[in-house]
């Protein structure tokens, strides 16, 4: 007998072929779904000059905090409502989603109004009662992985997602705690394809709060794709040495904008999938 898992719906078993949705003509689980933008919204200014120069590369998503979880209460927390606005404001002037983290039940309303896909963290990745109320949001959810989570106990907070009705989410590797200083996280490759096969949904990689240091987010993206992730989320910033966080692993717009072509070289392995019994490549799971 096969072995049971103690999640099902977003099991390969349950549903053999990939989970694939549009969201503003992305089709999520087929496409490369390239996210990019500051960790944090800072102001008018920034935000803008950083979406204008995205949208100038095609990318189609733009990320950025408004509510930031950080590990001391003395550091910049977000502008909040008025970073939820400003982003908004700067996506719809180039044409892009927002993907914004979410930290509580109380702020799901005020997203909606705002956000394409809702981001939740890695500290959040066990809030069992936000994660239920996600399940009954009409909009994508992007689901990180804790950072001291197994495979398994980030599969069934996807679980507690999807049974609560949202079938949309979108898993998100961004390294785990492990004895290694030398980076921020220890990011997880082989877990791409260990969850592809063991989950029909999509996942991406965050190389940014997985490695801590710009100068190899571009090699682990790389990487990621041809690992057969289905997209990443990428921190860029127009001026790093300022940022209000995260300004060490930020790529500066010309370093993001080297990378792309990198990353499209690695591309005719993402469509692919392993046959992980013979150890060849077939066209995809949905073949
Ligand atoms: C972020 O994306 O800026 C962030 C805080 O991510 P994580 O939850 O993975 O630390
Ligand atoms: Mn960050």
């Amino acid at each position: 007998m096969a072995d049971r898992k103690p999640y099902q719906l977003v099991s390969r078993e349950w549903q053999s072929n990939d989970t694939t949705f549009k969201v503003r003509g992305t089709e999520i689980g087929k496409e490369l779904l390239m996210i990019a933008g500051p960790c944090a919204v800072e102001n008018k200014e920034q935000i803008f000059t950083i979406s204008e120069f995205l949208s100038k590369q095609n990318i189609k998503f733009l990320r950025g905090g408004a509510y930031k979880p950080r590990t001391s209460p003395y550091s910049f927390q977000g502008l909040k409502t008025e970073g939820l606005v400003l982003l908004r404001d700067a996506a719809d002037k180039y044409n892009m989603g927002v993907v914004s983290e979410i930290m509580s039940i109380d702020k799901i309303d005020e997203f909606n109004e705002y956000v394409d896909i809702f981001q939740v963290g890695t500290r959040n990745m066990q809030n069992y009662p936000l994660l239920r109320a996600l399940g009954k949001v009409d909009k994508p959810i992007l689901l990180k992985r804790g950072m001291s989570s197994t495979i398994e106990e980030w599969l069934l907070a996807a679980e507690y997602i999807v049974s609560s009705g949202n079938e949309k989410v979108i898993l998100c590797e961004r390294g785990i705690r492990t004895f290694e200083t030398a980076t921020r996280n220890t990011i997880d490759i082989s877990a791409i394809p260990m969850v592809k096969m063991l989950s029909h949904l999509p996942i991406i990689l965050d190389p940014s709060q997985g490695t801590g240091h710009r100068e190899i987010v571009s090699p682990i993206s790389a990487a990621a794709i041809a690992a057969g992730a289905d997209g990443l989320i990428i921190e860029v910033h127009n001026q790093p040495e300022e940022a209000l966080s995260d300004g060490e692993q930020s790529l500066f717009l010309d370093q993001f904008e080297n990378l792309l072509p990198i990353l499209s070289s690695q591309a005719n392995l993402r469509n692919k999938r392993f046959d992980y019994e013979t150890n060849t490549l077939k066209p995809s799971f949905n073949n």
